[in-house]
């Protein structure tokens, strides 16, 4: 059994939080290669490590002094450091690392010892050894991840081994090393996990795991206790937050159960995420997996007499939206009509030349714009196992007042979209919740 455990800046941010990592970890023999991101906030004002370094190289930049910027983040190490009592000498590193700013260092790899410095203080702690991602995660010229050199390079260098890995970078074929996105260290747990065919891909945060709802429209919501990478996807993609994006693909190429735990409540079981689950009872159990949407979106209908049976017309329709690059994130249709659901910060900067455009190209009978949109996302993988789901969630929500706008199902059945006025999203949500979830 392997397990590769990804711990966030929370869980880093300090030395009591060290200690809370450091228990997690022993407390399971399998937990063997641990994955890191910089230290975070302690307190709600308190300052991220990465966003420093990023002020720091900004000081560069321009040429301000940066020596109490540095200081603030040489303090915050070695501050855990010295609070943990661990004799592990990081001065000469970060005088190095001042001396190599002062000489002309890249943004990319200033930015990426908050990750390093992390996993350098935590393998000592743990008596884990250092492996540094500038050695194994590949990045391709394209900025993309070379998955099959990484994973042999990973195989190589952790093999059998208890090792701590800085998440957040890599390096450039060149050498050079290169930040992934905000949240990337995310990332780099997966691509270990995958590089090492872990047996799960733990992700430990500060919260037990994925809301079914927004927690700040439903009070006290509920975790997800199992949920599919496909429910997840859709989840995300309309707004639910949890992971970042790319996080999921390496895991789920490879079937690796990801489970999203909270590092101050380690006892519970938090989110698991599958592919599948074998056990799972279509008829019993909540219908909802979990709730997720935004507001800020407009539908634009095109109505034209015979449009239907027009070949190429859609084609055109989208071509269109495509030229001004725009996302067509729904499209509902009917007999001679057509709508397509945009986001406003895409469609509003070029709303009239758009409209014109379709007007000039398929001359239809009427355009119309319906703005302040909500979208709402009602996922759940045993809806389409129960009759009339769509029905009780649609009478649920006409019986709160809430007028629907638009409706989409996937083929998959694996969702219902539903389009409303912004003003309605709140009560939408939480009607949804209140009347499904158990
Ligand atoms: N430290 C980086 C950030 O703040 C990466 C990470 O934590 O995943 O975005």
């Amino acid at each position: 059994m392997l397990k590769v455990a990804k711990f966030g800046g929370s869980s880093m941010a300090d030395a009591a939080h060290y200690k809370q990592v450091r228990d997690i970890v022993l407390s399971d023999p399998s937990r063997t290669v641990i994955v890191v991101s910089a230290a975070g906030k302690r307190f709600s004002n308190d300052y991220k490590i990465t966003d420093l370094l990023y002020l720091c190289y900004a000081h560069i930049k321009y040429g301000v002094p940066c020596d109490s910027v540095f200081g603030t983040i040489r303090d915050r190490y070695l501050g855990i450091r010295d609070e943990l009592q661990m004799d592990f000498p990081l001065e000469d590193d970060f005088d190095a690392l001042f001396a190599e700013m002062k000489s002309g260092i890249s943004e990319d790899r200033l930015v990426s010892r908050g990750e390093y410095f992390s996993a350098k203080l935590l393998s000592a702690y743990l008596g884990f050894e250092f492996v540094d991602s500038e050695h194994w995660v590949r990045f391709k010229f394209d900025g993309s991840v070379d998955q099959e050199a990484s994973y042999e390079a990973l195989c190589h260098a952790a093999s059998g081994r208890k090792c701590v890995i800085p998440g957040f970078y890599g390096a450039m074929p060149d050498g050079h090393v290169k930040l992934m996105d905000r949240g990337g260290s995310d990332i780099t747990g997966a691509l270990a996990a995958a590089a090492l065919d872990a047996d799960v891909y733990e992700n430990w945060t500060d919260v037990s795991g994925i809301l079914m709802a927004d927690p700040r429209i439903v009070k006290n919501a509920k975790t997800i206790g199992r949920i599919t990478y496909s429910e997840l996807r859709e989840l995300s993609y309309i707004g639910a937050q949890v992971l970042h994006e790319a996080t999921i693909f390496p895991v789920r190429e490879k079937n690796i159960p990801l489970n999203i735990r909270n590092t101050n409540d380690p006892e519970n079981p938090g989110t698991m995420i599958r592919d599948s689950f074998e056990d799972d009872l279509p008829t019993e159990g909540n219908l909802i997996t979990g709730i997720a949407g935004r507001k800020g979106f407009t539908i634009v209908t095109i109505t034209k007499n015979g449009m239907s049976s027009e070949v190429g017309a859609i084609r055109r329709i989208l071509g269109i939206f495509e030229n001004f690059n725009i996302a067509i994130h729904y499209a509902p249709s009917g007999v001679d009509c057509y709508s397509v659901v945009v986001e406003n910060k895409q469609f509003d900067p070029c709303r009239y030349s758009c409209l014109a455009e379709i007007q000039k190209e398929l001359s239809p009978d009427h355009i119309h714009v319906s703005e302040n949109i909500a979208v709402v996302a009602v996922v759940g993988r045993k809806m389409v196992f129960r009759t009339g789901s769509s029905g009780r969630i649609f009478a649920a929500l006409g019986e709160s007042g809430v007028n629907i706008r638009m409706i989409s199902q996937g083929p998959e059945e694996l969702n219902i979209i539903i389009g409303m006025k912004e003003r309605d999203y709140e009560t939408a949500v939480r009607t949804l919740y209140e009347r499904f979830i158990h």
